[in-house]
């Protein structure tokens, strides 16, 4: 029998067999000088540290698009290829924000007091009486105050962390908190600047409004008060001894003020900026197998400029992304799986996994498709050649057989010995795509002095290492095409 007609034969009859006769061109298709290629373009100072939102992203996408059209790849989003969330920038009103003391002062934001919250999801306002609660230095139990619940707690500012004590405080009910200046002037330094930033606004995702308001926010106000400021809210007190200034009366702890100190927050409108995922389908060959997607992933902003300065992001994750334009290369060389997979180029992690989010909250897969796995790449680019970290590991509750498979895969690329990322199993995309009820695995070759600086830069990228790591994924991904994938 000639070798070309026996291989028609076994394409016919064992579909396995015929798979292995695709791995090879598709692991030959992932070169070194292509991936280089692609990390210097995205991770070029042009591209201004691809932030979200920026221009610079979008082109990004559109560089991602072009290669995606080029190897034939179908349109993956619902726009083409780009799947698109909508962010929101909402402002702080600042002459519609102040606090108030009923029958007493208004207090003016950025003057006389500051909070440090950057955009303000909702208008809000909170009113109560005012408790004096010592310092934040001596008294950080509250067991022992009175009538804490719906009053905010003011505290002497002794500059001590004040996470645990807005725990405590929040638990007990209290309405916020008020923190006095420790010393004339010194708030207006610690926030130099934060008004300006509050009237511009901050970019936030908008589900945080569908899910109330924000803890730092409007849940659980803390204000920061000027000495001068907090003056005038004790001589409002009837307790304020007559014709004592504040140097001349300090109020005991626990004392209840009977004022009632009043805060309103207001929003100044609102912008909607559309952010993109970039998406392509690489259709399954089996009728009922292709139903299945493979969902690959990997984030393709970063940090943006600092100061002028660009952050490159050349491992984090111009190897991701340029990784996954190997991926497209080696599905190409490939051909079709029996499986669908899809690659998702996510925006917004750097922000907080913003587009893998907005994927999974409303995932978008063609009629009668559903996604079964998600393997994500994020820095894979540096540290020893013969390091690759993975999660979730044998040590992790979420183990499951795609990593199995990856451990040995791993060592026909030259790691001989998978280590633990499962620290980093909450910090990338994986973290989202898992709230799909599927197996996650999350490659990873570790941080290192430039992570989130100015120095990673494409120079010190491995493109070797990057090509050995989507090897891994090529060969994981020829593994699931089996006739179950049994995770
Ligand atoms: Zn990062």
């Amino acid at each position: 029998m000639n070798s070309a007609l026996r291989s028609a034969l076994l394409l016919l009859a064992a579909p396995a067999a015929a798979l292995a006769q695709s791995l090879e061109p598709a692991l030959e298709a992932v070169k070194t000088e292509n991936v280089k290629a692609d990390i210097h373009f995205i991770a070029s100072d042009e591209m201004r540290g691809r932030d979200t939102p920026s221009a610079e992203i979008r082109i990004a996408a559109r560089f991602i698009q072009a290669r995606l059209m080029r190897l034939g790849f179908e349109e993956g989003g619902h726009k083409g290829y780009f799947y698109e969330y909508p962010l929101t920038n909402s402002a702080v009103d600042l002459a519609g924000s102040v606090a108030s003391i009923e029958g007493g002062p208004s207090f003016e934001l950025g003057v006389d007091y500051w909070f440090r919250a950057r955009s303000v999801s909702e208008d809000f306002s909170r009113s109560a009486s005012v408790i004096f609660a010592g310092s934040t230095g001596e008294n950080r139990d509250l067991s022992d105050l009175e009538g804490v619940e719906g009053a905010w707690l003011a505290f002497e500012d002794a500059g001590r962390s004040t996470g645990r004590l807005r725990r405590d405080a929040d638990r007990a009910g209290a309405a916020g908190l008020v923190l006095i200046e420790p010393k004339a002037g010194e708030y207006s330094l610690r926030f130099e600047g934060n008004v300006e930033r509050m009237a511009k606004g901050a970019v936030s995702y908008p589900t945080s409004r569908e899910r109330g308001p924000s803890r730092d926010n409007e849940l659980f106000p803390v204000l920061y008060l000027t000495e001068g400021a907090w003056a005038g809210l004790c001589q409002a007190s009837p307790s304020c001894p007559e014709g004592a200034g504040t140097e001349g009366w300090q109020p005991e702890r626990g004392l209840n003020l009977e004022v009632s100190l009043t805060e309103t927050r207001k929003r100044a409108g609102e912008d909607t900026i559309i952010m993109e995922n970039v998406c392509g389908f690489w259709p399954g060959s089996d009728p009922e197998l292709s139903k299945d997607v493979i969902i690959v992933s990997a984030h393709y902003d970063h940090v943006g400029t600092r100061d002028g300065e660009v952050y490159n992001g050349a491992d984090d994750n111009g190897s991701g992304t340029a990784g996954m334009l190997a991926v497209a290369e080696a599905l190409h060389a490939y051909g079709p799986m029996r499986r669908s997979v899809m690659l998702i180029w996510v925006s917004g992690e750097e922000k907080g996994l913003w587009g893998s989010r907005a994927w999974s909250d409303k995932p978008h897969l063609p009629e009668g498709c559903r996604p079964v796995a998600n393997l994500n790449i994020d820095m894979i680019g540096r540290n020893e050649p013969d390091k690759l970290m993975i999660t979730p590991s044998s040590k992790h509750e979420k183990y499951n057989g795609m990593v199995r498979f990856m451990e040995e895969f791993a060592k026909l690329e030259g790691f001989p010995e998978l280590q633990s990322a499962d620290a980093y199993y909450h910090r990338s995309d994986q973290a989202m795509f898992e709230r799909l009820g599927i197996p996650v695995a999350f490659l990873f070759t570790d941080i290192h002095e430039d992570y989130h600086q100015p120095g990673d830069t494409v120079d010190k990228v491995d493109c070797d290492k990057i090509c050995r790591v989507v090897r891994t994924v090529v060969r994981m991904l020829d593994a699931m095409q089996t006739d179950s994938l049994d995770f």
